[in-house]
């Protein structure tokens, strides 16, 4: 297992007895993240036995209540935590949500606990939220009432060595050395690129889309996803959807499902449902129907290791 993550919450606007208000718990590489902090996150991070400690980084998708309101509590617990330093990131306006959330209402001590927050523009391309030697975070801007953002993890690509090329042309550990640093090595007076001995082999890929209406930027950001968590507030009301910017079950059947399955994406987890469906046997069926084996619906505290 490389990492791992938790749906907290599956439930648009309202939460419900069955449905939290939305939120991810993502590990990996001995981090952890937060996808959105809607109201009750603290508790279901609790019920889930997962670590406030251990959260370094939030990102936040929009302002609506829904996917912020979990967070001024949980910035109070890590500062009794006494974590010294988080990072937020989120659309436009996450930064004055911070700064009520922290000095101008609660009391939070910010010399002891340091937020570092980044506001990142919606943009039509893929825009690098930050960059690791392991890792970089992908955003992109969705088609909301408000400016709102979707999320990827993209673990970088890794080079796999050819092993029977490599034992056959006998190579040394000066000459790995090399080909780390320089993109080559030489072999009795042959030089040897390192693409010569292997591939490229692409990494673990995360993506978090909610909320939106029908955009081309999902499939932007969504393209080539080991696991793609996706909103589907609603079922067949297509021209509500439309209305107030989400989608539904139809939509996402029609037009949505068989171009991410030419993207090569291979999981898609169906979240954010609204209160009006008390269960999501309705969901279900349409699933089974039309044979979509590898879509899921969230429940609240899944756990999905990869
Ligand atoms: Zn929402
Ligand atoms: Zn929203």
């Amino acid at each position: 297992m490389r990492g791992r993550f938790t749906i907290l919450g599956t439930s648009s606007a309202i939460p419900t007895k069955e449905r939290n208000h939305p939120a991810v718990y993502f590990q990996w590489g001995g981090e952890a993240f937060l996808f959105d902090c809607g109201e009750g996150t603290q508790r279901q991070i609790q019920i889930a036995e997962l670590s406030f400690y251990k959260i370094d980084k939030i990102f936040v998708t929009h302002l609506h209540g829904d996917h912020v309101l979990g967070l001024p509590g949980l910035l109070q617990t890590l500062d009794f935590h006494d974590k010294d330093y988080v990072e937020i990131y989120g659309t436009p306006g996450i930064g004055e949500l911070v700064e009520l959330s922290t000095t101008r209402c609660f009391y939070i001590n910010t010399e002891d606990l340091k937020v570092a927050v980044r506001e990142i523009p919606p943009t039509e391309e893929v825009y690098t939220v930050l960059e690791t030697d392991t890792y970089r975070v992908l955003s992109i801007g969705l088609n909301h009432t408000v400016d709102c953002i979707g999320y990827a993890f993209e673990e970088r690509e890794k080079f796999k060595y050819d092993r029977q090329k490599v034992k056959r042309l006998g190579l040394k550990a000066h000459h790995f050395k090399e080909l780390k640093e320089r993109g080559y090595t030489t072999l009795d007076g042959k030089r040897i690129e390192k693409h010569q001995l292997g591939k490229f082999k692409r990494g673990f890929k995360f993506v978090y889309i909610t909320d939106t209406y029908y955009t081309e930027n999902i499939f932007k950001l969504a393209e080539g996803a080991d696991y793609l968590i996706l909103e589907c507030t609603y079922f067949d009301e297509d021209e509500y959807a439309e209305a107030v910017k989400h989608l539904s079950f139809n939509i996402f059947r029609t037009r949505i499902y068989p171009k991410l399955l030419g993207l090569g994406v291979k999981n898609v987890i169906l979240t954010h449902f609204s209160r009006r469906y008390k269960d999501l046997s309705k969901f279900e069926e349409a699933i089974r129907e039309h044979k979509m084996e590898n879509v899921y619906l969230a429940r609240d505290l899944m756990g999905f290791e990869f």
